[in-house]
């Protein structure tokens, strides 16, 4: 095995306004002494921003590097399930402020909506193009710290009960109660009846939506301080985060109180599957998602909203969110399972021993704690906090630490 086939990598950082100033910096041991917001780190091969790649001829674009040989860096059953490119991306993230409300497509959504943006002539890069590449782009992240998050649509009961002391909102749809009841257990019923909600909401003219969130949020403050845990404080906040040009509201407030509410605790995670709406509130996150930039959004951002779209996006299931505790295997790793099978999520715990693995396709590590020994067929490296490694297919490697290390694996979720 060649020592060329495991890399060190320089993750290219996002200095996007809602990120905190101290955790990222942190990690990747930067002095930050200008306070410039770090809101991700990212570690991979998108071609917006491919982590650089330490090679013994110096720093190369990952996404280059790969190029070079796909077959030897991918193994062949990536490459064939995936194409010629590294099909995950992995993030570490901090959210300062809260992040916009966000929805994204399924494969076949994204592809047939890039091609109909295309045959429309829609700019790649145009601040109201939906579809920036062919991809699905679920996700799925475990905090690093206590972690706030918006999370799917609420149990349609909640939301009744949320209607019933809340006029403001229940005139939107007064009947939502008596219709509610009348959807009994009926699957479908029920989904049509939220989305029918949600789109009521959506759907307000801005002078409707500015009168009862002016109401809303009047009545709020007046009743403040609220604790973290009700909706109320998270909607108080975006008032204040998300003021629109004109004193206009943005609508995306309702959605608050539409979805749950979640708090992880460090090494809790939640997947986000194509359809289900989300927003990170608060805390730092490792991320891992699929090679792909198609977001749609839903309130709590200045940016383009398509609601026309986002209503063919969304799914209108409601359920508790489903929190991730990781799976125990040997060797003190916990993997995030989910259905995906461009990636899959793991955390190695180590304390005084070793664990060691094949990597069947590309593998990225990255220590966010302690430090730790890699010993690999190519060679042996030290991995400190915040660093991260590339290795491609076939690669066996063995970690170890003399004291607590913490060491998070972005795989391929396919079975390779
Ligand atoms: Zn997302």
């Amino acid at each position: 095995m060649s020592e060329a086939r495991l890399v060190r990598l320089r993750p290219a950082v996002q200095h996007y306004e809602w990120g905190g100033t101290e955790a990222l910096p942190a990690l990747l041991g930067v002095d930050n002494p200008e306070k410039r917001p770090f809101a991700e780190i990212w570690f991979g091969a998108h071609p917006k921003a491919p982590s650089i790649a330490e090679t013994p001829r110096g720093g190369v674009p990952l996404d280059g590097l790969i190029a070079q040989d796909p077959e030897a860096w991918l193994g062949g059953a990536v490459l064939r399930r995936f194409g010629p490119s590294l099909p995950f991306l992995l993030k570490a993230l901090d959210a300062r402020k809260m992040l916009s409300i966000q929805v994204h497509p399924a494969r076949e959504q994204a592809r047939e909506g890039f091609e109909r943006e295309n045959s429309m002539g829609i700019p790649i890069h145009a601040p109201h193009r939906n579809y920036r590449d062919r991809n699905h782009k679920p996700e799925v992240h475990a905090a690093q710290s206590e972690f706030w998050m918006l999370h799917g649509f609420r149990p349609m009961e909640e939301i009744a009960a949320w209607l019933d002391v809340t006029p403001e909102a229940r005139a939107v749809m007064p009947d939502f109660r008596q219709r509610l009841r009348e959807a009994g257990a009926g699957r479908q019923r029920r989904s049509l009846l939220l989305r029918e909600l949600y789109t009521h909401f959506m759907h307000l003219p801005q002078e409707r939506a500015d009168e009862l969130l002016d109401e809303l949020l009047g009545r709020l403050e007046k009743a403040a301080p609220w604790p973290t845990d009700a909706p109320e404080h998270w909607a108080l906040r975006a008032a204040r985060e998300f003021p629109l040009p004109g004193g206009r509201r943005d609508r995306g407030i309702f959605s608050v109180f539409l979805l749950n509410l979640v708090r992880l605790e460090p090494g809790q995670g939640t997947f986000q599957p194509a359809g289900v709406l989300h927003a990170y509130l608060q805390g730092t996150t490792v991320e891992l998602m699929a090679n792909s930039d198609n977001v749609l959004r839903g309130g709590l951002t200045p940016k383009h909203v398509d609601v026309a779209e986002l209503l063919r996006v969304v799914r209108f299931d409601d359920s508790p969110c489903e929190v991730l505790q990781g799976e125990p295997q040997a060797d003190g790793e916990r993997v995030y399972r989910t259905p995906a099978e461009d990636f899959e999520l793991s955390c190695f715990k180590l304390a005084g021993r070793a664990a060691a693995r094949e990597a069947r396709g590309p593998e990225i590590l990255l220590v966010t704690e302690g430090a730790v020994s890699v010993a690999a067929s190519g060679g042996g490296l030290q991995l400190n906090r915040g660093q991260a490694l590339f290795l491609g297919a076939g690669v066996r490697y063995e970690l170890s630490a003399a004291d607590r290390a913490v060491v998070w694996r972005a795989k391929a979720g396919l079975a390779v």
